[in-house]
């Protein structure tokens, strides 16, 4: 289906509508066939993922003048929640492009399961992560080829069991058109939390073991927000996920906690640790939660972009 749209008009498009955003570069790859701009080595191999652990090792990085990573050094545990938290500009979405291998460090090295993601193929890299944010771009397609991006080749059985776990189902049937009806242009046929259901079944269908989620920042209703958030749980488990954290929860619930400033890591711990250690954390937390604030999940947004 995708094949019938004129390359050169789609890629126009995309560069249009999704400049700066990873997955853009990232359907790009996929569905053109064009070389990517960093070769693969010649002896590259397919990356098999046996527990999914993630690891920066004094990684510098620049994309032209100033560093946005500088020696950061940080793991993230096979199957556990790491959270990156920091203000705008402290190089959290740098280390989602570097993971996905969009850029290469200047120095220092991105390890999965110990290898470095220079030696491995990038179709087997980009096979085992999947990015989850709140403006991942939906086609002007059906429901169904939307959610078939994250698998192309997945039954249709597959997926509306994919949509089922992320809790879209139920509105996709009520749709005109269910599953064969059209999203509309970047998908504005769609509420805000239906569409991150729909970026999440994409997800789902693509079965990675690493998960890379940027949390949305603009409020849903309440309904909608525990929607997405117990799809998003379902989503996480048995996942190592790194998360661009911008709800308290998020945060209070993460495994490990990366503060980054600047490129740099800064503290790193769970959220005990790092209100126990009373540093730049603690200040961030009661600056922006403290104050008359319950601390659920309608909490305000941790400062992070
Ligand atoms: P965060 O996600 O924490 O807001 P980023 O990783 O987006 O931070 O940015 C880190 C630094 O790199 C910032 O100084 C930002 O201006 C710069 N930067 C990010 N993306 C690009 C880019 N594509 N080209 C040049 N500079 C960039
Ligand atoms: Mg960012």
């Amino acid at each position: 289906l995708l094949l019938a749209y004129d390359p050169a008009k789609r890629l126009a498009r995309l560069q249009v509508n999704l400049n700066n955003s990873l997955v853009g570069v990232k359907l790009m790859y996929d569905l053109i066939d064009e070389e990517p701009s960093l070769k693969q080595a010649a002896d590259a191999r397919s990356l098999d993922v046996t527990k999914g652990a993630v690891e920066l090792a004094d990684v510098t990085f620049s994309y032209g003048e100033g560093a946005a990573l500088i020696g950061l050094s940080f793991k993230a545990e096979a199957g556990k929640t790491t959270a990156l938290v920091g203000a705008s500009g402290a190089g959290k979405s740098t280390v989602f492009s570097l993971l996905e291998r969009f850029y290469d460090p200047s120095s220092g090295a991105v390890l999965i399961d110990g290898r470095d993601v220079r030696d491995v193929t990038l179709a087997s890299l980009r096979r085992s992560i999947a990015y989850v944010s709140q403006d991942t771009f939906l086609f002007d397609l059906s429901v169904k080829e939307n959610i078939r991006l994250g698998r192309p080749g997945a039954s249709d059985e597959e997926i509306v069991t994919a949509a089922q776990d992320a809790n879209a189902h139920e509105f996709i049937v009520e749709l005109p058109g269910g599953y064969d009806g059209s999203v509309g242009e970047g998908g504005d046929q769609l509420s805000g939390g239906q569409r991150q259901r729909i970026a999440i079944a994409r997800a789902m269908l693509r079965d990675a073991p690493i998960l890379l989620l940027d949390e949305a920042t603009s409020a849903l209703d309440a309904e909608s927000e525990s929607k997405v958030q117990s799809a998003l749980a379902r989503l996480m488990r048995n996942r190592t996920t790194l998360v661009i954290a911008h709800r308290l929860a998020t945060v209070r619930d993460a495994d490990t906690i990366v503060v980054m400033d600047k490129g740099r890591c800064i503290e790193e711990g769970n959220h005990m640790d790092l209100i126990r250690q009373d540093g730049t954390y603690r200040r961030l937390y009661d600056l922006q939660f403290s104050s008359g604030s319950s601390g659920d999940s309608d909490a305000p947004n941790l400062k992070s972009d």
